[in-house]
């Protein structure tokens, strides 16, 4: 119980054949969601430093935000920065985080070898593991040739073998939001065809809006974590709208259904990844 090693809980499920969640807070009542659900549901949970909310509050107050809430709580949970870029990871290590992506994936090929590795140099002096992502994920609606943006598989290879990360963000047909019209079907193919260049757990962002049979297929195929925001926000939305539908009311009510929903949410996202029933006060019943 409390914080958890993330590399211990990827492996288990790999072992395990299922997968992890990591969800983005955006404030207090969000944070409280997150760490509800994994309470309700037993399940370890990554909670996101995502990017929205470094310039809203700043790095070091979204992490002891994170830090303070997930403390008081019973559920096994990792602080995660999610695409941080270049000095952020840096200073995310000195805050105490226990997870980080770092993300090169805008710079040229070798340039985010090149940086990818000095990360995971300072990162696994702590003690921690990096997560990176090859590819490019479009947002939700973007118009894209999917060819140039998906993960090539040699590509793939090299990388992780000259970076020594630890967990890989792939493009697979996945975007960042929910997309309005019919979401590209994820290439699982080239998700096994990763899985076996690379050897290492994979993850997909964007995991909102993906239908259910075929985040099962990805995680069949090497899929151990997955990103989901969107969904979450909507749920946090929907409540918050359906107090105040009903009126002037006050914030705190909204607040409090808009939570109350979250929780719901991302504990059918739990479910959904097969990690439901697998924090370690589980294991101890
Ligand atoms: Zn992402």
């Amino acid at each position: 119980m409390g914080q958890v090693d993330p590399s211990t809980v990827v492996e288990q499920a790999v072992e395990g054949g299922y997968a992890v969640g990591a969800f983005n807070m955006h404030n207090e009542e969000t944070t409280e969601a997150l760490v509800l659900a994994a309470e309700q549901a037993r399940a370890p949970v990554f909670l996101q430093v995502g990017r929205a909310i470094v310039p809203h509050m700043g790095l070091r107050r979204a992490y002891e935000m994170t830090r303070r809430v997930a403390e008081a709580s019973s559920a096994d949970y990792v602080i995660h920065l999610d695409h941080g870029p270049w000095e952020e990871v840096f200073e995310a290590i000195r805050l105490g985080f226990t997870s980080i992506m770092y993300d090169g994936a805008h710079l040229p090929f070798e340039e985010n070898i090149r940086t990818t590795r000095k990360v995971v140099e300072v990162a696994h002096a702590f003690g921690i593991p990096v997560e990176a992502e090859l590819g490019k994920i479009p947002d939700a609606d973007e118009q894209v040739d999917w060819a140039s943006y998906y993960t090539d598989v040699a590509e793939a290879e090299r990388f992780v073998d000259e970076t020594g990360v630890d967990f890989l963000a792939i493009s697979v047909g996945i975007v960042h939001g929910v997309p309005l019209s019919d979401p590209q079907p994820l290439e699982i193919q080239r998700v096994k065809e990763i899985k076996a260049a690379t050897g290492i757990p994979l993850v997909l962002h964007g995991a909102s809006g993906v239908p259910s049979d075929e985040v099962r297929a990805a995680m069949g195929a090497g899929v151990h974590k997955f990103n989901a925001d969107t969904d979450l926000r909507h749920a946090f939305r929907s409540g918050i709208e359906a107090v105040w539908s009903q009126g002037d009311r006050q914030l705190e009510e909204a607040l409090a259904e808009g939570r109350e929903r979250m929780v719901a949410a991302t504990v059918e996202k739990m479910e959904l990844y097969g990690c439901a029933g697998t924090a370690s006060s589980a294991a101890a019943q």
